[in-house]
């Protein structure tokens, strides 16, 4: 059966770092198997679910490198859940519930008093039709439980009911389908929870590997149930790590905390946010993979930690200036030619200047520097300026070459007894109007005899 996944946000915000992680885990996975990946929306809260979310979560994915095979709406298959609906009903497995949430509270203070575990008691499977008939009539209307496989006979007499399924993530797992209420799949006003219409998809969509945050391992349990109460075997399961903020709170797409979006406007490489989003909290160490099929070769579940991992903006840095210093020309010639940076001098430019950048639009402020007027005046002092001027005197004759930085500075060694910090500084103030920059011998030759001499104060 060909490996297929599914990443399912629901698109009531952008996606952040930790989805994002979770969008990785499933593509990678896929792309090591040579799989399927699902864009799966779960929109079923019509309410909070926006277009405007989902298009931006498609252009995040995209940018980042993730391209589904298939993109599918839960909004649009209510028709299909709604058999699963009425399948569950028939067999008796969906059992409709009318108490209020306060009734439910008061009878689970009533149990936690009585030293018995607070799970629904199933006091709705014991009104009679009549009963149910009299609560509609006041205009009561039930949300539908899910009756769990927890007991031999009789639902009131529930045992412990062990769930197993061996974790890609995590190893072996059990889950007590005893311990736990009888879930709601369907509320009083007709709406899916999130529980059903993901397994009637995941069953209907051929999903054979599910990778999700380890928020769902208690749902596991509940889903496993309910794929083999509709007659599916369940897929395999991964439940990775959650990220945190530095201090350890969790991310919420609500709160926009490490948007995609808000990374990319911070001008990091997508192949810097992916490594990290993947690496961190995971028994590899974290490096600056150039491309998802490098990445994939470093994608290993079962080296992802139990516990949460801490997401550090910091670390991007690290990796976005080792993914500028690694790329070739070929790669950056595009983004170049989009700044404008193109023809015959943009290769050495790049190889020149790539290993100085922090962020990829810092090219163009070099390529100004390099081609254009300074946007700085350098500020030499009366010393360091009468050396200069001595220095490009002794600049030598055209054409130039790798080797004309060195014979320039030994010559002006030579001249002026001027060495180390002394002999460069003033030379790269004068030349490019920074204190600090790209190697000065490289840049000369970029920048040519007529640009340089244009330089001398
Ligand atoms: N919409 C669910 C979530 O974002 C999907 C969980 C799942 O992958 O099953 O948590």
């Amino acid at each position: 059966m060909t490996v297929t996944v599914r990443f399912a946000p629901s698109p009531t915000g952008y996606i952040h770092i930790g989805n994002t992680r979770t969008a990785l885990l499933n593509w990678l996975f896929a792309q090591k198997n040579g799989g399927r990946f699902i864009l799966r929306y779960d929109d079923t809260d019509v309410e909070r679910s926006r277009d405007e979310y989902a298009r931006a979560i498609a252009i995040d994915l995209d940018w980042l490198g993730v391209k589904p095979d298939q993109v599918e709406y839960q909004s649009k298959r209510f028709d299909i859940y709604a058999r699963s609906v009425e399948q569950l009903k028939r067999a008796g497995l969906l059992y409709p519930c009318y108490e209020t949430a306060e009734e439910l509270e008061r009878r689970r203070k009533l149990r936690l008093a009585r030293r018995l575990p607070p799970v629904y008691g199933r006091e709705a499977l014991k009104l009679t039709d009549e009963q149910k008939a009299a609560l509609e009539a006041e205009g009561r209307k039930p949300h539908w439980r899910f009756l769990l496989p927890n007991y031999d006979s009789d639902p009131f007499v529930t045992r412990r009911t062990e769930v197993h399924w061996d974790d890609l993530v995590r190893g072996p797992q059990t889950v007590d389908l005893a311990s736990m209420s009888d879930p709601v799949l369907v509320r009083e006003d007709g709406t899916y929870l999130y529980t059903l219409p993901s397994v009637v998809d995941d069953i209907d969509l051929g999903v054979t590997h599910i990778i999700r945050g380890d928020d769902h391992v208690t749902n596991t349990g509940v889903q496993i149930a309910i794929f083999r109460a509709l007659g599916a075997e369940p897929p395999v399961f991964g439940h990775h790590n959650l990220l945190t903020t530095v201090s350890g709170e969790g991310l919420s797409k609500r709160t926009g905390a490490l948007s995609v979006g808000s990374l990319r406007e911070a001008g990091y490489e997508p192949m810097a946010i992916a490594s990290l989003a993947v690496l961190i909290g995971t028994s590899e160490s974290v490096i600056a993979a150039a491309d998802m099929a490098e990445l994939a070769e470093h994608l290993d579940l079962a080296g992802i930690s139990k516990s949460a991992a801490k997401f550090d903006p910091a670390e991007l840095d690290t990796l976005n200036r080792a993914l500028l210093h690694e790329m070739p020309f070929d790669r950056a010639a595009p983004r170049l030619a989009a700044l404008g940076i193109d023809g015959e001098k943009a290769e050495p430019f790049w190889n020149a200047v790539r290993g100085n950048l922090n962020r990829f639009q810092e090219a163009r402020f070099w390529w100004q520097i390099v081609t254009g007027d300074l946007p700085e005046k350098p500020e030499l002092d009366e010393q360091d300026l009468a050396f200069v001027r001595e220095a490009f005197d002794l600049l030598p004759a055209a054409p130039w070459d790798g080797q004309t930085w060195k014979n320039w500075t030994e010559a002006i060694k030579a001249a002026t007894g001027r060495k180390g910090k002394n002999l460069f500084m003033p030379l790269r103030l004068a030349l490019t109007g920074q204190p600090h920059g790209p190697e000065l011998a490289q840049l000369l030759v970029v920048m040519g005899p007529a640009k340089t001499l244009a330089r001398r104060p």
